[in-house]
């Protein structure tokens, strides 16, 4: 059980995090983003918004609910990633059914660190002829992205570090964490 009333440290697993930006301000940043997709869709046919599982949850669930314009929803799944390092290997996309050709697709991501889940997820989906593919993530490490693959929307930038919270997980746990954490030194090996 966690204390209510401390939401600065919790600990996941072998690890101490402390808390890197509240709830309130992913709200912000959150709105922020759906402001400039409902400027830039309110005049499109219908897109579709395609959630990569599963750290785009919790993300896409608060996005959606702020957007003004007529849009559909699916979710995918890429390679899962196991600890604080990617495992560099990508697995093949699942989860779509039905066409995207013609269809204005809008890819919602947690985060985009390296790129490379990113990269190989717009590559898969341009083969299915959509008529625009854009990307939209709710973090963005840009010193540590190293790919050609625009990304349009990001709803806040940070540095390299390791964060849980808000969909994010430490080994499968901290997705239900409000708040987005930041792991500490404490408790490495
Ligand atoms: P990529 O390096 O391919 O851009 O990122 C691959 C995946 O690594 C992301 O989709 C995400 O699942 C995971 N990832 C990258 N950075 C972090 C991080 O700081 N925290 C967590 N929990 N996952 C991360
Ligand atoms: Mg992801």
């Amino acid at each position: 059980m966690r204390n209510p009333e401390n939401r600065e440290f919790v600990r996941l697993h072998d690890r101490t995090f402390r808390v890197m930006i509240p709830a309130e301000r992913i709200d912000e940043a959150v709105t922020a983003v759906a402001a400039r997709l409902n400027a830039d869709y309110a005049e499109r046919p219908v897109p579709l918004f395609i959630g990569v599982l599963n750290g785009a949850f919790m993300f896409l669930s608060d996005l959606m609910k702020k957007l003004e314009f007529d849009c559909e929803l699916s979710f995918v799944k890429l390679a899962s990633y196991s600890g604080t390092s990617s495992t560099g290997k990508v697995k093949s996309l699942i989860g779509l059914n039905g066409s995207i050709e013609g269809r204005h697709v809008v890819i919602v991501e947690d985060i985009v660190d390296t790129g490379e889940s990113i990269e190989h997820m717009v590559r898969e989906l341009e083969g299915l002829r959509p008529a625009s593919i854009a990307v939209c993530t709710l973090f963005f490490k840009p010193g540590s992205y190293s790919r050609q693959v625009p990304i349009d929307y990001r709803a806040l930038e940070i540095g390299n570090e390791f964060i849980v919270g808000y969909g994010l997980d430490y080994d499968q746990l901290g997705r239900n964490l409000k708040d987005v954490y930041v792991v500490t030194g404490e408790g490495q090996a």
